[in-house]
């Protein structure tokens, strides 16, 4: 038997964050603005940040036919993937409500599947700062954390040998 783990860190607040990571969690917060959700209300802003310094922004687009809208951090990583000038260093999502301001949030099995793909293509882990609860500010030091034991390229790849 062998046992696995995941590794993450937790922080109280975004003022305890690395410098760098401070900065990302604004970006996250202005990238919020950006969202189109008259339906839910709720806006979610994502910032990467790459290797060379280079931001990229998204944040949830809605639709009136529901499934048609789409996530903050897959708005933010399709963006990057049309030009992938630099490996990703670091993400950043936050989430808020008109009602009651910042909210927890944590990517959607859809969003890690993304990420997690991402991350295979390049040759480094990325790091992930989100809020998950209401008392602590998530960072996973490596994005594949977030989805253990994932479908990938590997599995269609190897579709074509029998185990
Ligand atoms: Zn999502």
């Amino acid at each position: 038997m062998q046992e696995h783990k995941i590794y993450f860190e937790t922080y109280k607040a975004s003022a305890d964050l690395p410098t760098y990571a401070q900065a990302l969690w604004q970006k996250a917060q202005e990238a919020s603005q950006l969202a189109y959700a008259p339906y839910s209300h709720f806006f979610v802003g994502t910032a990467i940040l790459l290797m060379n310094g280079d931001i990229i922004m998204g944040a949830n687009q809605e639709n009136a036919a529901y499934p048609s809208g789409l996530c903050a951090e897959r708005v933010a990583f399709f963006q990057y993937g049309m030009k992938p000038a630099s490996p990703i260093k670091a993400v950043a999502i936050v989430a808020r409500n008109q009602a009651n301001g910042y909210v927890p949030a944590s990517p959607c099995g859809a969003c890690r599947q993304v990420m997690a793909e991402y991350r295979d293509n390049q040759a480094h882990d990325f790091e992930l700062f989100f809020q998950a609860n209401a008392d602590y500010i998530y960072h996973l030091p490596n994005a594949l954390d977030l989805l253990p034991i994932r479908f990938g390229a590997k599995n269609l790849v190897d579709s074509e040998t029998k185990l």
